[in-house]
């Protein structure tokens, strides 16, 4: 062993060493980058669950949300005493169904429903027995709606109005006759009570024409349900009155009440 070859030996075990070394840094070093982007992956996965799981919740809130307005608007639109709808509902139902019937070439029908002689019931019996007639003068008209297009609504005091869109006169006429008939052949009762009910109903026909509103229904109806009452009570009358004619009717009953 001569000190050349043993220079050279010391030489080529120098130069293994320093490629091992680069190999082992560059394996550590991919290593390190192929764990950091599992790392960063996991990350990735386990944030992109979080916001799945954040979508999904907040889109069950919502959804509640939605159904809790709905529930309230529902309950915005109920009468608090019979739970039929209410005169807020009835006035934007009547407008909203007769822009959909003029539109639509079709029949609307109102009717206005009044119970007769009712003042005498609050002040003979109390204002209980009358609050307990109110609610089952409204039961009794709403089993007699079969279309869940049909409307019952108290409009105020002891006032019912029915709002029957793609009804015609005939078909009006005929439901307003079986609630009448049915109130004045039932009883109410009321603890030790047993009450006679009867009502007048006015009713009101027509396919609307381009300027007609929704007063003009309500008023033509009115007129009807005026004729009832002035012509014996505990019938059915229906307009066949034009719009001039109604005007005229109004201010002719006005001017016999001052
Ligand atoms: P008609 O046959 O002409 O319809 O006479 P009526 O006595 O039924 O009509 P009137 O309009 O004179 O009386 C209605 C009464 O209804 C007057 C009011 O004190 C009463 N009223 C209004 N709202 C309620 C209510 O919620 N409960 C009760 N018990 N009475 C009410
Ligand atoms: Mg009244
Ligand atoms: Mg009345």
């Amino acid at each position: 062993m001569d000190n050349e070859w043993l220079s050279q030996q010391w030489q080529g075990l120098g130069a293994g060493f320093a490629m091992a070394t680069v190999l082992i840094s560059l394996l550590a070093w991919l290593l390190f980058v192929w764990q950091q982007r599992r790392w960063q992956q996991e990350v990735a996965d386990e944030l992109e669950e979080k916001i799945q799981q954040r979508t999904l919740e907040l889109q069950i809130t919502l959804n509640e949300l939605a159904d809790k307005n709905r529930q309230l608007e529902q309950q915005n639109t109920l009468d608090a005493l019979t739970g039929v709808r209410n005169r807020a509902f009835f006035d934007q139902k009547l407008v909203a169904e007769l822009k959909r019937c003029r539109r639509e070439r079709s029949f609307l029908s109102l009717l206005m429903i009044d119970i007769d002689h009712f003042k005498a019931i609050n002040d003979q019996h109390g204002h209980l027995a009358g609050d307990a007639v109110i609610q089952q003068v409204a039961q009794s008209i709403q089993s007699h709606l079969k279309r869940s297009s049909d409307h019952l609504c108290r409009y105020g005091g002891e006032e019912f109005a029915l709002i029957l869109p793609n009804t015609n006169s005939e078909g009006a006429m005929l439901l307003a006759e079986q609630v009448r008939h049915d109130l004045a052949h039932s009883q109410v009762r009321y603890q030790q009570l047993v009450l006679l009910v009867n009502a007048s109903i006015g009713c009101y026909t027509a396919i609307p024409e381009p300027l007609q509103t929704s007063s003009d229904f309500i008023q033509a109806a009115d007129a009807a349900l005026y004729q009832a009452k002035q012509t014996g009570r505990n019938k059915v009358v229906c307009s066949e009155l034009s719009q001039h004619e109604v005007a005229a009717q109004e201010s002719e009953s006005h001017e016999q009440n001052q």
